[in-house]
């Protein structure tokens, strides 16, 4: 109310007095004014003083006159005598003031015209310039009225701007008690202007920032009038937000601080998108593991702290025994749960500080940083093993897992990252090679061997061609018939350095050579051959198992050079047995049923090597045109004293026979063994207990031997 009657006190302009320092040349340059006078020498004379010093100069010489050229022009200012003929400049400036209210008026008029100043002063005409004019006066008035449309257009676009800004914008006033908020906050914060007008910029207060926060704050405010950046505050409906956030002091003429501005952006989702980005390039995305770029960066890390402090590390490298064979048996989906599974459980199994990674498939890697005592590696390892082979029922699968581990030590096997990695997979190597399920600690030995790996590869290329593969012979015994039948063809290696090499060792490694694929055909060749002459020579007929490995049995028309083979030698088919691993058989499942189904048409029959190793279903195993199951010796072993052993056996022999399968029983040694299988009515036995494999002389020998018996047996008769 106060304001209001201030405003209506009639203002005289008395000095002429420029603002110092402002220019105002610009301002009047560009402003335009209409001037309204009816005395034509006052006008010509002001109207050629004013068109040199304002922007556009309109003039008119009575109200009518000048509401038209306002009407048409829009001049910011109006200068205006008030009595005169046709309409008078108070008629004329109030029906201007009707359509905009804002249009600075200047009035004027001869001191005398008492009751023209009280007509004035009711339309809230606050400018007057007494007659006769003084020029520097009026220009004066003008120059005022001019920074009043400028300051008011100044705020007007002030006021755009915080209203349609997408920024938050908070004005606090020198005790930072909030005097105004802008729309965005409301939004941002869910407060309204009510809730927050008054009350201090704390209300947002996250909790997430210490008092040295916002004290650090307050003296860089204070210090330079400026503060910038990332705060997170809390809405009203109690959720945390990031926000980028710009404080202003402002300060009053005196140089005190009058007001803060704060101006923010709500960035949560975009700190969102970085954190994310982050989580992704440092975390395996199927276990959310550490990756493999992560884990380096620890383990530099525990390197250096370990040099500085002369302290330990481990570092372990775990790879799963048989993934494979699950996940191409029961399928990626299964294998990712396990993983999965995998992954929670050896995290379970480490301190805080240490870190289990996923390097990729099924490849952990665990790293020990502050290892007081290599016994604690070897808990570690040992708990990591446990936790590995504990069965795990994924959608309805009970799968049965292990785990190899190789470990190396800082700085005894390694003072770098990637001397420790590559020992440590060395090391895992080996713990593969020394049978699965176990832990082994580097040594340099084993490099070497590794180094070994790669002479034998080489000579492997040259052993077909200079003939070091022999096969040798396993006599198979059947119990109804109590004589030899037949025998599994076993390949041997005379390596000219290292002797005997076993298959175990060799094949796996040309299976991943694809050296398997000549070799096998070698087999093929020698075990036709081998049969036919032992057939002309009078032998009883013979069953031969033949070996047959995975790239082997998959290759286009493995059945048609079978064929090829057996032709060219004149051996029967059917005396031809081709053994095929349980997880050969059940990968590509499809397209191996179109293989099995021709060979079995050839009269060859097939038999499911190492039965009960690997994830067979039964469903499955009855859609197979198969004729022989040979139990897998680790189980054949467990009887007749281990009770689950027995059990498994005794459930293997029994589905067998409901499957009208034939059933071998490998790796037999005890008597004990064989009775068991007996009564079980196992149908072959193979084994120690009854002859190691033999080279062709022996085996000759040995059934050269049991045909006298037999002679001697059936003479009486
Ligand atoms: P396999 O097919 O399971 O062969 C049986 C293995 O058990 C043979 O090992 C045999 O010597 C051994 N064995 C037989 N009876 C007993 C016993 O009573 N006790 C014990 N402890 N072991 C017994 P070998 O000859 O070292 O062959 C190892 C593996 O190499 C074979 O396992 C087979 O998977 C592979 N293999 C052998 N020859 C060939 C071949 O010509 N081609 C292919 N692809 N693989 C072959
Ligand atoms: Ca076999
Ligand atoms: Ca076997």
């Amino acid at each position: 109310m106060d304001d209001m009657s201030q405003h209506k006190r009639p203002w005289i302009e008395k000095t002429p007095v420029s603002a110092p320092g402002r220019d105002d040349s610009d301002l009047m340059r560009n402003i335009s004014v209409l001037y309204v006078e009816d005395d034509a020498d006052i006008r010509r004379h002001l109207a050629e003083f004013l068109r040199r010093r304002v922007g556009k100069l309109y003039i008119a010489a009575n109200g009518q006159e000048g509401l038209e050229l306002w009407r048409q022009h829009r001049p910011e200012v109006v200068v205006t005598d008030i009595m005169m003929p046709v309409m008078s400049g108070l008629k004329m400036a109030e029906l201007i003031q009707r359509e905009n209210p804002s249009v600075p008026i200047i009035v004027t008029t001869a001191l005398n015209e008492t009751e023209s100043f009280l007509k004035a002063i009711d339309l809230g005409i606050d400018k007057y310039v007494i007659k006769p004019i003084n020029t520097e006066l009026l220009l004066h008035a003008i120059q005022k009225s001019a920074w009043g449309v400028k300051a008011g257009l100044e705020i007007q676009l002030a006021a755009t701007v915080f209203d349609a800004s997408s920024d938050a914008i908070i004005i606090t006033d020198s005790d930072n008690r909030i005097i105004s908020v802008n729309a965005a906050f409301c939004e941002i914060t869910g407060y309204s202007a009510q809730d927050v007008i008054g009350q201090t910029p704390e209300i947002l207060n996250s909790g997430r920032h210490d008092t040295g926060f916002y004290h650090a704050l307050w003296r860089d405010l204070l210090e330079t009038g400026q503060w910038n950046g990332e705060v997170w505050n809390r809405r009203k409906n109690g959720e945390i937000f990031a926000e980028l956030l710009t404080i202003n002091a402002v300060k009053n003429y005196r140089g005190e601080i009058s007001h803060y501005v704060s101006i923010f952006a709500d960035i949560t989702e975009h700190k969102q998108t970085e954190e994310h980005m982050r989580h992704l390039a440092h975390y395996d995305a199927l276990t959310n593991l550490p990756n493999r770029t992560l884990f380096n960066d620890r383990l530099g890390q525990a390197l250096i702290n370990a040099q500085r402090d002369n302290g330990k590390a481990a570092v372990m490298f775990l790879d799963l025994d048989r993934f494979k064979n699950i996940n191409d048996t029961l399928g990626h989906g299964i294998g990712d749960l396990l993983l999965q599974e995998v992954a929670v459980r050896l995290t379970g199994c480490v301190r805080q500080g240490d870190t289990v990674s996923r390097l990729g498939g099924d490849e952990f890697v665990i790293l020990l940083p502050e290892l007081n005592d290599e016994k604690d590696a070897r808990l570690v390892a040992q708990k990591l093993l446990n936790a590995a082979v504990f069965p795990m029922v994924l959608e309805g699968h009970e799968l049965h897992i292990s785990a190899s581990i190789g470990i190396s030590y800082y700085p005894m096997d390694g003072t770098n990252a990637e001397a420790l990695m590559k020992n440590a997979d060395v090391a895992m190597y080996r713990a593969k090679e020394e049978g699965r399920n176990n832990f082994q600690f580097y040594h340099a030995s084993m490099n070497a061997r590794s180094f070994e790996r790669l002479a034998m590869e080489t000579s492997m290329r040259y052993a077909l061609n200079r003939g070091e593969f022999e096969l040798y012979y396993q006599p198979r015994f059947s119990l109804p018939e109590g004589r030899i039948i037949g025998a599994e063809a076993l390949i041997r290696w005379n390596h000219p350095d290292l002797g005997l090499v076993s298959p175990g060792l060799f094949i796996p490694l040309a299976e991943e050579t694809g050296l398997i694929l000549p070799i096998g055909e070698w087999v093929l060749k020698q075990v036709a051959a081998q049969g036919t002459s032992w057939q002309q020579a009078g032998f009883p007929r013979l069953s031969l198992a033949v070996n047959v490995s995975a790239r082997q049995f998959r290759r286009v028309d493995f059945a048609g050079e079978v064929l090829q083979i057996l032709r060219n030698s004149g051996f029967d088919p059917h005396h031809l047995e081709l053994e095929l691993t349980e997880s050969t058989l059940m990968t590509h499942a499809e397209e191996n049923i179109e293989t099995l189904k021709k060979l079995n048409a050839l009269g060859i029959r097939i038999a499911i090597d190492d039965f009960g190793t690997g994830y067979s279903s039964l469903s499955y195993l009855k859609r197979l045109p198969v004729d022989i199951l040979k139990i897998d010796r680790s189980f054949v072993s467990e009887v007749p004293d281990n009770r689950d052993g027995v059990a498994i056996v005794e459930a293997i022999i029994a589905m067998a026979h409901s499957l009208g399968l034939h059933i071998i029983a490998e790796g037999v040694e005890t008597t004990e063994q064989l009775e068991f299988l007996q009564m079980r009515k196992c149908n072959e036995i193979q084994g120690y207990y009854f002859s190691h494999p033999l080279p062709v002389e022996q085996f000759e020998q040995l059934l050269l031997e049991m045909q006298a018996v037999d002679d001697k047996l059936q003479a009486p008769r």
